[in-house]
C-alpha cells in the first residue's frame, strides 16, 4: 500500500471515529439549536406584533404574515448582530430584550398567583439559555475559524519546507555531477599520461628481447647487436 493511501485511510479513519460527545457540541449542533432558538423568537415576535397590530390591521390575512415576516427579520437581524457585533453589552441587551418579549407573551404583569412564578421562571430561563447558546455559537466559529487557519498556516509551513528539501535535494545532485565531472576529466588526463607513458616504454624497448633501455639513443645500438634479432640468429 502506498504512503498516500495510507495517509487518505488514516485522514478517513480520524474522521469517523468522532465521538458522540464531539458530534454533540460541534458548530453544526450548535447552528441546529441556535436556529431553533431563532425559530422560537420568531414566533414569539410574531405573536406580540399580532397583538399590537390587532386594533390597526383588522384583517388576519395580512396581519399574521406582516407579523411573521417583521418577526422573522428582526429575529435573524438580531443573530447576525451578536454573532457580528464586537460590542460586549450587545449580547446582554439582546438576552434582556428576549425576557421582556416573553415576560409581554405570558403577560405576567397580569398573572395571579403561582403563575407569576412560573412564566416569570421561563422567561428569564429562556432568555439566559438563548444568551448562551449565541455565546457559544460564536466561539465555537472563532474557535473554529481559528483551527482553520493553523492547519493551513501548519500546511503552508510543510510545503515551504518541502521546496527547501527539494533545493537542497536540488544543490546536491549539482554537486554530484560537478564532482562527476571533475572525475571524468581527471580519468582522461591520467588515460592521456599512462598512453604518453607506455608510448615512451615502447620507443625505449628493443621488439626482439623486451629489454627496455634508459633512453632511445641507448637502444638503437643494441638493436642490430639484438641475439634475438631475426637477422643475428644463425640458422
Ligand atoms: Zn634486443
Amino acid at each position: 500500500m502506498s504512503k498516500n493511501k495510507i495517509k487518505e485511510q488514516g485522514y478517513f479513519d480520524t474522521s469517523f471515529s468522532l465521538s458522540l460527545e464531539d458530534r454533540m457540541t460541534s458548530l453544526r449542533a450548535v447552528s441546529i439549536a441556535v436556529i431553533f432558538y431563532i425559530i422560537g423568537y420568531a414566533a414569539k415576535l410574531t405573536v406580540l406584533f399580532s397583538d399590537a397590530l390587532n386594533a390597526k390591521i383588522p384583517n388576519i390575512y395580512i396581519r399574521i404574515p406582516t407579523s411573521l415576516f417583521t418577526a422573522l427579520a428582526l429575529s435573524v437581524g438580531l443573530l447576525i448582530v451578536s454573532v457580528n457585533e464586537n460590542n460586549k453589552k450587545t449580547p446582554y441587551l439582546i438576552a434582556l430584550m428576549d425576557a421582556i418579549a416573553l415576560f409581554l407573551l405570558f403577560d405576567v404583569l397580569n398573572s395571579q398567583g403561582t403563575d407569576i412564578i412560573t412564566t416569570s421562571f421561563l422567561s428569564v430561563f429562556m432568555a439566559f439559555v438563548g444568551y448562551n447558546l449565541i455565546n457559544v455559537f460564536v466561539t465555537k466559529r472563532k474557535q473554529e475559524f481559528n483551527e482553520a487557519k493553523q492547519t493551513l498556516n501548519n500546511l503552508e509551513q510543510e510545503v515551504s519546507n518541502k521546496k527547501q528539501t527539494l533545493n537542497n535535494t536540488e544543490q546536491e545532485l549539482d554537486n554530484v555531477k560537478q564532482a562527476l565531472s571533475t572525475l571524468e576529466q581527471e580519468k582522461t588526463e591520467v588515460e592521456q599520461q599512462k598512453a604518453i607513458i607506455e608510448q615512451d616504454l615502447k620507443e625505449r624497448t628493443c621488439p626482439h628481447c623486451d629489454t627496455t633501455f634508459t633512453s632511445k639513443k641507448a637502444l638503437n645500438p643494441h638493436i642490430d647487436k639484438c641475439k634475438m634479432n631475426p637477422k643475428n640468429i644463425k640458422n
